[in-house]
């Protein structure tokens, strides 16, 4: 079997990836999810679309991926946005994750196993305990202003995966903002003590009321659910300082040395626009929702975003999703052309060893570009044979199963085969069906009529119906 290989932010190397001794073929994979205090816009959703093609790949390859990700539904600016509102944090948050979820579904991400949500009782519980360890061991002390800091200076690894030199830092600065940059290395806080403007929010503690930090969530929801030690912990490259490091600190320190936190670390360049990161803060973005109010499709979103190697610059452009939809219509032309070709031929025959290429094409740190170089060589070289008339039903075949394969790790097939046709549709055509077979016209025309209705298409082909999206 072939094994995929990535790019470690930890080792700056290239490493195969495999599962942990005794673990057989599973991997536990940690995925920073939205802030939800605003929609998601496209720029989140590069990272999340990076990490869905990932999952699926690890799968095609066999590996049985348990996935985690987070909500961060409490933070600075959570609580000012329900503030602003004037209204309970919850009641703020919802509508923000209900919105994700939708998204997240039209860009066909595969769901996480779960989605632990840092103001669940349970979770605040284990951040709570997680900061009590690093208190027992040293490694965290309550400042004059009652919060709990985490004390850098007693872990001598700081720094090692954003590989920032502390020499010459000033020990023992503190910050209480969760973001900050290298020039700042400063103790950060677990547990921020509450102020007047948190209002209602906070939950009680051994070190008085107050609220956990955002490094803190992510740190005891993705031991506390998935162990230990990670396999693979994903993120946008601006996690990577300070967020993944003090993920990596309190953890480690948590483990008192004995786990590393994660063995393979993965990060996303940032969507840019006109050079600057998309990014709410900058007002430069566009929601998803934007995108499909002006007319582009989910489907395009994602291959707009996926078709840039993860790891390279991907500038937003509305000419890059126009060429999206023209790549999904060769695709979907192609298909359709197979269909014809395929007939009602059963047997298969397996498409050339290029076809395996698409795949060691995503062995390597998910090199996208090769992949879909491979898929639409292959397309070229099956019209060309179309065109001649030498493709046969067995090959056409062989080239839907690929592609069906194809589809499971780049998911870009048609919307109609995406979602699957509703069971109502399906009864519909299966009526028509017997009405046709009774040559009762005006009847199979009404019932053509009503599946319309529900948005779908009958199409009467030599091999029967085909039911496809309107
Ligand atoms: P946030 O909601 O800001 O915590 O971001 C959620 C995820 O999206 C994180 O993994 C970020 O690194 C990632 N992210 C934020 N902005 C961008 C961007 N412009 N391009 C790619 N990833 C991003
Ligand atoms: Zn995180």
């Amino acid at each position: 079997m072939r094994t995929p290989s990535c790019y470690n932010t930890l080792t700056r190397s290239l490493e195969v990836i495999e599962s942990s001794p005794g673990e057989e073929r599973n991997l536990s994979l940690y995925t920073c999810g939205p802030t939800v205090y605003a929609h998601a816009h496209i720029g989140n959703f590069r990272a999340y679309v990076f990490e869905d093609l990932l999952q699926r790949h690890l799968q095609e390859r066999g590996f049985v991926v348990h996935r985690v990700m987070n909500l961060t539904d409490v933070d600075d600016k959570t609580i000012r946005g329900a503030h602003a509102a004037g209204i309970a944090l919850a009641d703020y948050t919802r509508p923000f994750k209900e919105a994700f979820f939708e998204d997240a579904k039209t860009l066909r991400l595969l769901p996480a196993d779960a989605y632990p949500e840092a103001t669940d009782p349970e979770q605040i519980a284990r951040m709570i305990t997680m900061i009590g360890t690093l208190m027992e061991r040293g490694h965290a002390y309550q400042a004059e202003d009652g919060s709990v800091y985490f004390r850098i200076a007693s872990f001598a690894d700081y720094g090692k995966l954003a590989h920032v030199d502390l020499e010459g830092q000033r020990p023992g600065q503190r910050v209480a903002s969760d973001e900050y940059d290298k020039e700042a290395v400063a103790d950060f806080a677990l547990w921020k003590s509450w102020v007047a403007e948190d209002g209602a929010v906070g939950w009680e503690s051994p070190w008085g009321r107050g609220r956990p930090g955002w490094h803190i969530e992510c740190s005891a929801m993705a031991t506390g659910i998935l162990g230990e030690t990670i396999d693979i912990h994903c993120g946008g490259v601006d996690n990577i300082f300070p967020h993944h490091e003090a993920e990596i600190a309190q953890c480690e320190c948590a483990a008192h040395g004995k786990a590393p936190f994660v063995r393979y670390w993965m990060h996303c360049a940032h969507l840019m626009v006109e050079g600057s990161k998309m990014s709410k803060s900058a007002g430069n973005y566009f929601t998803l929702r934007d995108l499909l109010d002006k007319g582009w499709s989910g489907r395009e979103v994602r291959y707009a975003l996926l078709a840039v190697h993860y790891r390279g610059g991907l500038n937003f452009t509305f000419e890059g999703l126009a060429a999206a939809r023209t790549a999904l219509g060769r695709l979907d032309a192609w298909r359709e052309r197979l269909r014809e070709v395929a007939g009602g031929e059963v047997s298969v025959e397996a498409p050339d060893a290029a076809a395996e290429e698409l795949f060691a094409m995503l062995d390597d740190d998910l090199n996208i570009s090769g992949a879909l170089a491979v898929l639409f060589e292959t397309l070229r070289e099956s019209n060309r044979r179309m065109d001649q008339g030498v493709c046969t039903p067995k090959q056409g075949r062989g080239l839907l199963e690929w592609l069906a394969r194809v589809d499971g790790v780049l998911a870009l097939e048609p919307d109609d085969l995406a979602e699957g046709i509703p069971a109502e549709v399906e009864e519909l055509a299966a009526a028509r069906a017997t009405a046709r077979e009774a040559k009762e016209w005006k009847k199979s025309d009404e019932i053509r009529d009503q599946i319309a209705a529900l948005g779908w298409v009958v199409k009467d082909t030599k091999d029967g119906q085909r039911i496809s999206k309107s």
